[in-house]
């Protein structure tokens, strides 16, 4: 792994204290009930990481890559749910802060202060997902305002969420035409849609998004019309490592450090079980694949930190660290059932929640086999 300045190993030490004291005890209880944990919305907003990648003079901590990429390893190793609000907040902040205009960024953070200071990040819809390009909620410009009319599926945070990033459809070609649109939640003709019923990844607030006639102030359109689409490019990047990496990431470290104390304590035939070779070799290799995933992501941030993160660089070694610390996490939890056996798969210890939880990090940002066809499509140019 990269060496961490000063600043960084103290955020770190910071968020671990916070996910050991506050994110893990709650885990369980979440994930039985999936209500929205406003518990942790308080605790973030105290420690001010909804704002972490702002620059200071917005109140924020002006986190680079690296340093995002600690924060949500650091949560997520607590609860991998945990980081998700964090994360579509802060894809969205990124995405004002490149494109909003000074007065856009002013009204807009100030409206977040007002209240949960959560945003969503709401691209996704019923018969769009891979294929987002395709999207069909449109936004049509009537006097000083935007109709919006459609729906959005899987919006994380959006159960709670203060305000929603929105990609909306304002022109006739496919990725040529689409703009993002700021949505206020107490926009007439807004609502929060059905909450989805999910695996795992319990108390995320994954709920649809649905727009009838709603009606959105014209200048709460952000960058160029009809430009969104390089905007979901640049943030997907980012996205995917700090987000998603570092979630699958966090969680199967979680899941190896409770198995690792696990062993050494079940005895079978008279002994620890982590005495037998087989486990201690599902263990070393569950470690490998674990700090190979750190590596690549941790490399990656790197590079995006040090080359001011132009996209053509970097979007391969994006893409690979996704799915690549997707598919360790769903491997690694996989295991560390196994390793624990029937116990393993019961509610009463941790490690099927993390097993559960890891599946859905496969799916999201761009599914592994997306990341896999932009991977192949760079290599064969
Ligand atoms: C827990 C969770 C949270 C989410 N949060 C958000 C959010 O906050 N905001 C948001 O906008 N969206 C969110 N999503 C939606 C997520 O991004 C989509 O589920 C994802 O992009 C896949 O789309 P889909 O579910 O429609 O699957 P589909 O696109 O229907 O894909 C179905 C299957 O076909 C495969 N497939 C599709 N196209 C190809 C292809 N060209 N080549 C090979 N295989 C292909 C896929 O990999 C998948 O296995 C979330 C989803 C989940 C599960």
């Amino acid at each position: 792994m990269i060496q961490l300045t000063e600043e960084q190993k103290m955020i770190r030490d910071m968020v671990r204290k916070i996910a050991k004291e506050k994110i893990a005890p709650r885990a369980a209880e979440i994930d039985e009930t999936d209500e929205f944990p406003m518990d942790y919305v308080e605790v973030y907003k105290e420690n001010n990481l909804f704002k972490m990648v702002l620059p200071e003079k917005h109140g924020g901590i002006d986190a680079n890559t690296t340093t995002l990429c600690v924060i949500v390893e650091e949560l997520a190793k607590a609860y991998a749910s945990a980081p998700q609000m964090l994360i579509t907040t802060g894809a969205a902040l990124h995405i004002l802060l490149k494109a909003a205009t000074e007065a856009q960024q002013m009204r807009f953070f100030k409206r977040l202060e007002q209240g949960t200071q959560a945003c969503s990040f709401a691209l996704t819809e019923p018969n769009h997902g891979s294929d987002a390009g395709s999207l069909q909620t449109k936004a049509v410009l009537n006097g000083d305002h935007y109709i919006i009319n459609g729906s959005k599926a899987f919006i994380t945070t959006g159960e709670i969420a203060e305000m929603h990033l929105v990609f909306v459809r304002t022109g006739g070609e496919k990725t040529k035409g689409i703009s993002v649109i700021m949505v206020d939640k107490n926009t007439p003709g807004f609502r929060v849609g059905k909450k989805e019923h999910k695996m795992g990844f319990a108390g995320t607030g994954t709920v649809e998004l649905i727009f009838e006639d709603a009606k959105v102030p014209k200048d709460s359109i952000v960058g160029k019309v009809n430009e969104g689409w390089s905007l979901l490019l640049n943030i997907a990047n980012m996205m995917r490592v700090w987000g998603a990496g570092c979630t699958a990431l966090g969680n199967a470290q979680g899941a190896l450090d409770y198995v690792v104390e696990y062993a050494k304590q079940r005895f079978q035939f008279g002994k620890p079980i982590a005495s037998f070779q087989a486990i201690q070799f599902m263990l070393a290799d569950m470690a490998i694949l674990i700090e190979s995933a750190r590596s690549l992501i941790y490399r990656t941030a790197y590079v995006m930190d040090t080359d001011g993160g132009s996209f053509k660089n970097i979007e391969t070694l994006v893409c690979m660290s996704k799915c690549y610390a997707a598919d360790v996490g769903m491997k690694v939890t996989t295991d560390a059932v196994q390793i624990m056996g029937g116990y393993g798969y019961t509610k009463e210890y941790p490690v099927e929640r993390r097993m559960r939880d890891a599946k859905s990090v496969q799916i999201y940002d761009g599914s592994n086999q997306i990341q896999r066809v932009v991977i192949s499509r760079n290599l064969l140019g």
